[in-house]
């Protein structure tokens, strides 16, 4: 087997498993790149139909938060974990803990938070084990949930978006398609509706359709409806790869926005295709930053009003991002990650200048 230089692992610094028998724990920590400081990312619980697509999926998420970090200005590394299983069958007290040994035994190379599928009840857990872990309840000093944070920076980006191509960024009478009403579908359409859009939704789980549509003033639609709605904004916020060659003859929109991670299948081919087009296409990692603003905020027990005010910065991101893609007539994806990436560059020559406390900065 080739693992070093294989493809999707060459870039990344330590891949863990994590293995425990008794509890069933199948985990692995994909810790990316560290230049910038600890690597901090979420953990994910997904029944996965092999332990290949787990390894693909960690490493994959693992590179994003590199460059979540790096073009949200924070000083963390990109780091990922997932564990093995149906979180309706295995998810427990003991399996959460024991996972929290396996990061502690880390020493703060990687600090793990809620994602898919796990909870702040699960971190909670995780915190009995190892102070490495954020997405902590308010009464253990956290900020909870960052899910509403990740909707904010969302719908930021949505209008930074906006001004940039109508020089506008008012969403009254906006038309935005929302996929997924998670955790981040559901506050993005609180935010939407607030703000006066048109709002077609769709999910595949009954409940979360059936809620937003109680809550807020929009028209339900089907999941294979969503992509070729006559609208002005495609937010994505549910599973990745949905913009691919099938999806992207469908679509009528001006505006790709939306929470989800790794939207593109193929991340520079269909950028180039849908800067052809003449869709913009805000980059996720950019746009959904705001969950991992608010979760760094409580590593710097920064209290909740600072996290806020700290996800505002998604709006001049965005905005700096069309311009260099304006200006180096690259894709919008192309700007981002050459921004993320001179960052870390430049962060780097700071070891240049001798410190007595040597390379590390914590
Ligand atoms: P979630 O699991 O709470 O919600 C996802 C929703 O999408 C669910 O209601 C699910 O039923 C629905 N869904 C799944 N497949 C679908 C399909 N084919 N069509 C329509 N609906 C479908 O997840 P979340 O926390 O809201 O996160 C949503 C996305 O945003 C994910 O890609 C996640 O990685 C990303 N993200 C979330 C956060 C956060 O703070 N929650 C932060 C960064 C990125």
């Amino acid at each position: 087997m080739n693992i070093f230089d294989n493809d999707s692992f060459a870039s990344h610094e330590q891949v863990t498993f994590c293995h425990d028998p008794h509890t069933g724990l199948k985990a692995i920590i994909a810790i990316h790149d560290t230049k910038l400081g600890p690597a901090l990312g979420g953990c994910r619980m997904y029944p996965y139909a092999s332990e290949e697509d787990a390894l693909t999926d960690v490493l994959r998420l693992a590179r994003g938060m590199t460059y979540k970090s790096a073009i949200s200005n924070l000083n963390f590394g990109g780091g990922k974990a997932v564990i093995i299983g149906d979180p309706r069958r295995i998810a427990s007290e003991t399996l959460f803990r024991t996972f929290g040994r396996f990061v502690d035994g880390l020493n703060g190379r990687y600090i793990t938070a809620e994602d898919v599928n796990t909870s702040v009840k699960n971190m909670e857990w995780i915190r009995i084990e190892t102070k490495h872990v954020v997405c902590l309840p308010t009464y253990l000093g956290g900020l909870g949930n960052p899910s509403p944070a990740t909707a904010h920076s969302t719908f930021l980006g949505i209008k930074a978006a906006l001004k940039h191509i109508k020089g506008n960024e008012s969403l009254k009478g906006v038309k935005v398609a929302v996929q997924g009403l998670g955790n981040a579908g559901y506050h993005l359409c609180k935010e939407l509706h607030a703000e006066g859009a048109t709002i077609y939704v769709t999910d595949i789980n009954a409940a979360a359709l059936s809620q937003v549509a109680n809550d807020f003033k929009v028209t339900t639609v089907k999941p294979e409806e969503i992509y070729g709605l006559d609208v002005d904004i495609f937010a994505p916020c549910a599973m990745g790869a949905i913009i691919n060659d099938a999806t992207i003859p469908q679509l009528k929109c001006s505006i790709i926005a939306g929470s989800a991670n790794n939207q593109l299948a193929d991340e520079e081919k269909h950028a180039k295709i849908l800067q052809k087009l003449g869709i913009l296409y805000v980059p996720d990692y950019v746009l959904n930053a705001g969950g991992l603003i608010y979760a760094t905020a409580e590593y710097f027990h920064a209290g909740k009003a600072a996290a806020w005010a700290k996800v505002e910065d998604v709006y001049d991101t965005t905005t700096l991002i069309f311009k260099v893609a304006e200006q180096q007539k690259i894709t919008t994806c192309s700007a981002s990650n050459h921004l993320a990436e001179k960052r870390i560059q430049d962060i780097k020559t700071c070891e240049n200048i001798y410190a007595r406390r040597g390379k590390s900065r914590r």
